[in-house]
């Protein structure tokens, strides 16, 4: 099965992306929470990765689990900043061996405080594109940014290196979360301009709450328009139930932002769950 595969014309593909837990407890939420969403029939969830290798096992060991135990299509992301080329082979082609052939790859954040940057055979996420290529029988989604990504000197550089990817071999790109549509419209165009043919598959957030949104935004570049700002700060203070009261916003702009995706034509939507299933349900039970 490829990623491309899901995204056909007259079909609209949900993928849920998910972030292995601290702990066990964790891991039963979870995956408590994927059996609820498997109503919807996604095409595939998606467990990150922890850049530096940082939740290597982790990522490992639920990805294996969340497909043995929900039987859902199961992608399995990958950073390379920091990485050998030999341990990334081991690594992907034992969960090859497990029926797992989707790799989101990625380049990962270079640590900060590390004195520049970490030992590593790739530099660049094109750069495990190709190895995962020369490795053979994946399919590979890479990351794209609407609003350029956060190190790139200006959105047409950007673009240009997304191109290196998906010259290289990504069947797909998924999209930054991104709060203004313009934003994803925008880079579609210019993406088709310089000859990005792939599906470009918007990844969307449902807001949890005002301080998480916040540091997420600043951490990847994003950027939180300021009357969705106002609506979460107003929940948060003027609600006797804050965190529903924000939650509540949340789904109530990404339903919106989805309803104009879906009626432009979109092939499918990639959600940030952050390893909850309400906010999701509500938002494709709106749609
Ligand atoms: P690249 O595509 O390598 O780009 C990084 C920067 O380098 C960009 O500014 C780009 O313009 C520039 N660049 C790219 N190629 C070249 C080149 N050949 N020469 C010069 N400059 C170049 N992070 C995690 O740690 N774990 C995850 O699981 C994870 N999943 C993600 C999923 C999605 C859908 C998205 C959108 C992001 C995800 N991230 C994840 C975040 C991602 O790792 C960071 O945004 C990271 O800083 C860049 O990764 P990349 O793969 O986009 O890198």
């Amino acid at each position: 099965m490829k990623f491309s595969d899901f995204y056909q014309p007259g079909r609209l593909a949900y993928s849920f992306e998910v972030y292995p837990p601290k702990d066990e407890a964790g891991v039963l939420n979870l995956i408590a929470a994927l059996k609820r969403l498997a109503v919807f029939r996604p095409a595939f969830v998606s467990v990150t990765y922890g850049a530096m290798g940082t939740t290597r096992d982790l990522t490992r060991d639920l990805a294996l689990r969340v497909y043995a135990e929900t039987k859902l299509t199961t992608a399995f992301h990958f950073t390379c900043i920091g990485a050998a080329r030999q341990s990334v082979r081991t690594y992907v082609e034992h969960l090859k061996k497990e029926g797992l052939d989707l790799v989101v790859a990625l380049r990962g954040d270079i640590p900060s405080g590390v004195g520049g940057r970490p030992k590593s055979d790739f530099q660049y996420a094109n750069e495990l594109v190709s190895y995962l290529k020369e490795i053979d029988g994946f399919s590979i989604a890479v990351a794209g940014y609407p609003e350029g990504h956060i190190e790139a000197p200006d959105k047409e550089t950007d673009l240009t290196n997304l191109k290196r990817k998906v010259d290289a071999g990504a069947d797909i790109v998924i999209t930054q979360l991104f709060f203004d549509n313009r934003d994803y419209f925008d880079f579609v165009d210019r993406a088709r301009r310089i000859g990005i043919a792939v599906p470009i598959v918007p990844g969307i957030m449902p807001i949890l709450n005002l301080k998480q949104i916040e540091k997420i935004t600043t951490m990847c570049g994003a950027a939180l328009p300021q009357d969705l700002h106002d609506r979460l700060e107003a929940a948060q203070a003027t609600s006797s139930n804050p965190t529903e009261a924000m939650r509540k916003v949340g789904v109530e702009h990404a339903l919106r932002q989805c309803r104009e995706l879906v009626g432009r034509g979109v092939p499918g939507i990639h959600f940030y769950t952050l390893n909850r299933s309400e906010s999701t349900s509500d938002v494709i039970r709106g749609l």
